[in-house]
């Protein structure tokens, strides 16, 4: 056993060679204080709440609940429960479009800044908000995720109502596309003057309030068709969403695959760590998925088969958004009021594989 002196002596000394982190003097403290944004002080920020286009009315309840005083969390996850119990949002909760046997399995990921926690469930079936199963996970246990059949029985036990969340309309979408997989098979094909709008989509909404305190939450009933057990970004931390209270949050709705190999939430809220604007920092981190992107989802330009929105808000209100190709939308609402604005993107809508 050491002693308290001879620790410390050969802490000194293991830290000197470089083995050991060295503390910060005071001014490296204020200096690397300054660099993560972190506010020396009192703070005083703007409170801001960011979303995917389908969360407009959900980012102005949102803002509203912080604004009065609620937690950034809470209000965000109030915020997407609109589009969760919405039968008419195909992408989401009830109504969400099912996997390849029918069955409807949704996602959803939080992130608490101010306390550091976070909470997921992946597959979770017959339970329309995951974001708040996400969020009792993160409350009631130690764990961060719980996926299929035992993400169901903990809501269960929980009090969580079990419904049916296949509605009609997803029930008909998703025999039109079992019935035009294989002409040779024995189901007859439909007429094809229905279309079936939806085979992604998903809501990311990120908050930040006056405080400087920051959070994020994303929830999904992932791409339409999948396979049965198939997770997606949205209930991974560091993908689908990321909040580090120092620096602020960020999350990404678009094809899940090519977001985790990014860490595509992590990444954004490293590059604002590192001095970028929110969209600057969401422009890099769709560079980067490029990037990581496999051939075969890359056209003979290099440009990729596939879209994928970044949305992201930094600690004092700053906030942003980016596309892979022009058009898209995203929702904020701040002292200006809830509205759409136009992502940045990387490439021109034209230029968009078809
Ligand atoms: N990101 C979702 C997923 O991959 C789908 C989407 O947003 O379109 O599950």
């Amino acid at each position: 056993m050491l002693d308290r002196r001879s620790f410390l002596e050969t802490s000194a000394l293991l830290s000197a060679l470089g083995f050991l982190p060295r503390a910060l003097s005071a001014e490296e403290y204020e200096r690397d204080v300054a660099r993560r944004d972190v506010p020396a002080g009192p703070f005083r920020g703007r409170p801001c709440v960011v979303s995917s286009a389908n969360g407009i009315a959900g980012v102005k309840l949102a803002y509203d609940r912080i604004t009065a005083g609620t937690d950034t969390l809470d209000a965000i996850i109030a915020g997407v429960n609109l589009v969760e119990l919405d039968p008419n949002d195909q992408s989401v909760g009830l109504g969400g479009l099912p996997n390849e046997e029918g069955v409807v399995q949704l996602d959803a990921s939080c992130m608490h800044g101010p306390t550091r926690r976070a909470g997921a469930v992946g597959c979770l079936e017959e339970i329309a908000t995951p974001s708040l199963v996400a969020k009792a996970v993160m409350d009631y246990t130690t764990h961060v995720l719980l996926v299929g059949a035992g993400a169901k029985k903990f809501a269960q036990a929980l009090g969580f109502k079990t419904q049916t969340l296949l509605t009609e309309k997803s029930r008909q979408d998703w025999l039109r596309w079992k019935s035009r997989l294989n002409k040779g098979d024995n189901w007859l094909d439909h007429d094809d003057d229905v279309k079936i709008n939806w085979t992604h989509g998903t809501i990311n909404m990120n908050a930040v309030n006056a405080a400087g305190d920051v959070s994020s939450v994303t929830t999904t009933s992932g791409l339409a068709w999948k396979l049965d057990g198939r997770l997606g970004d949205s209930p991974i931390h560091g993908a689908g969403q990321y909040t580090d209270n120092a620096i602020g949050a960020a999350g990404s709705t678009g094809l899940g695959e090519m977001n985790i190999k990014a860490c595509g939430g992590f990444l954004t809220v490293e590059f604002m760590r590192n001095g970028a604007t929110p969209e600057q920092a969401a422009l890099k981190t769709l560079e980067r998925m490029v990037h990581m992107t496999e051939a075969r989802m890359l056209d003979e330009k290099g440009r990729p088969r596939y879209d994928i929105q970044v949305y992201a808000v930094a600690k004092d209100g700053r906030y942003g958004s980016a596309t892979m190709y022009e058009g898209a939308s995203f929702a904020v609402c701040d002292e200006k009021g809830a509205r759409l604005e136009k992502c940045a993107f990387l490439f021109k809508g034209a230029e968009r594989p078809r």
